[in-house]
């Protein structure tokens, strides 16, 4: 029997460095997995390097890996990805960032990077894309609300470069910064000049927006100033579909994975409840993509919630969110004509609450796969099993020979 279909299951941040707080172990090695374990047990297993040995890789970067399209050749920043993620169509040239609403005072200090961590920011996103011009310039913009106090910009134009600097001073009580050309050619000194009109402009309105002038009456610090930062110009992603001839979806509560799903024409189905921590609604997105499978070839599912407690340096927290999920994944084991895939991204090892270059467990259960004899999913046994240390530009071309879909090379 050979499966038909691929589950490529991500789970964000998972592995660990040994945490003084679990006696010297990790977070995946003290939770107690069976789910996991079990899949580990029926499967084969391994560990990764997403991108390469030694090399720290971002969720963007790793996750372009593992969907097999090499960063070093695709990966352009941070801004397309995050435009492509909140339903802004990037199209090749244009250039993206990430954006924040901010809150400045009278005197142009910036006292809240965050707008007082504003929600459903909307109609001010609605106004600024009402009533900022940039044609002066011969340039076109899409300007987009995120989730919480995110946003996203993307520049159309002729001769515009994507090699600028911030506006974000990173600390509150300073001015924010000019945006300048970080190379003096015309291209990119031009879109210094349109960010920073952008920006003149876009506060002027901001200032003025009723709902601004309600949150100042409600003690609230009110989103008058956008700040931006990740400039990228938005690359050319052979499209999914017609790289590995699969259908596919994504699901994740990151507007950076499902941006990556978009740039290569995986859609994002949403899930009530996913919201891409703790408290997420990891059931609804495991029956989301069961419920994908029934009439796609492949579907990425990313969870995000132990990658948070890494950030933060709560290994305890960590090892229970990882208890929390595993039961959850039970209805993995019945599942059918199915290459199922589970991995990490990165490791975010709690001692230095951010990722490193550790590789990451990995295991791969289905039809046709030769079972080795690791019977747990972490770090530790993982290292011992039948893929041995592979990258994560190999991992879909594993998978897609389980389903009998690689090309010979050769006679
Ligand atoms: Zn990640
Ligand atoms: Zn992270």
């Amino acid at each position: 029997m050979t499966a038909s279909r691929i589950l490529l299951i991500v789970l964000d941040g998972i592995s660990d460095r040994p945490c003084p707080a679990l006696g010297g172990t990790t977070p995946l090695a003290a939770a107690k997995t069976p789910v996991l374990d079990k899949l580990a047990q029926e499967g084969c297993c391994g560990i990764m390097d997403t991108i390469a040995p030694g090399i720290r890789p971002g969720s963007d970067t790793a996750h372009l890996a593992l969907l097999g399209y090499d960063p070093y050749k695709y990966y352009t920043g941070r801004g397309p990805l995050e435009c492509e993620g909140s339903g802004i169509h990037m199209e090749p040239g244009m250039i993206g960032f990430r954006c924040n609403y901010a809150t400045i005072s009278k005197e142009g200090l910036v006292i809240d990077r965050r707008a007082g961590r504003i929600h459903d920011t909307a109609s001010l996103s609605a106004a600024i894309q009402e009533g900022v011009d940039l044609s002066k310039f011969g340039v076109e913009f899409i300007f987009r609300s995120g989730a919480g106090h995110r946003a996203a910009l993307a520049l159309k134009g002729e001769g515009i470069g994507h090699c600028v600097t911030s506006n974000d001073p990173k600390k509150e009580g300073v001015r924010p910064l000019t945006v300048n050309a970080i190379k003096k050619t015309p291209a990119h000194e031009k879109t210094a000049a349109v960010c920073n009109e952008f920006v003149r402009q876009s506060t002027k309105i901001l200032f003025e927006h009723a709902m601004n002038r309600e949150r100042l009456a409600q003690n609230l610090s009110p989103a008058n100033i956008v700040l931006m930062r990740g400039a990228g110009e938005m690359g050319k992603y052979e499209p999914f579909q017609e790289k590995y001839g699969l259908s596919g979806s994504v699901i994740s509560a990151a507007s950076l994975i499902t941006g990556i799903g978009r740039a290569v024409g995986l859609p994002h189905i949403e899930v009530p409840g996913a919201t891409g921590s703790q408290n997420s609604n990891v059931a609804g997105k495991i029956s989301a993509a069961l419920n994908e499978l029934k009439t796609k070839d492949f579907v990425l599912l990313n969870i995000k919630g132990a990658d948070e407690s890494g950030h933060d340096g709560l290994a305890e927290q960590k090892r229970d969110f990882i208890q929390k999920i595993d039961p959850l994944l039970e209805p993995l084991l019945g599942l059918k004509d199915t290459i199922i895939i589970i991995c990490g991204d990165h490791s975010t090892p709690c001692t230095i609450k951010d990722h490193s270059a550790d590789p990451v467990p990995l295991l791969i259960r289905g039809d046709g796969v030769r079972m080795d004899d690791v019977f747990r999913y972490d770090e530790y046994h993982c290292a011992k099993g039948g893929l041995n240390r592979i990258r994560g530009t190999d991992l879909l071309p594993i998978a897609l020979d389980l389903i009998n879909k690689s090309h010979k090379f050769g006679a």
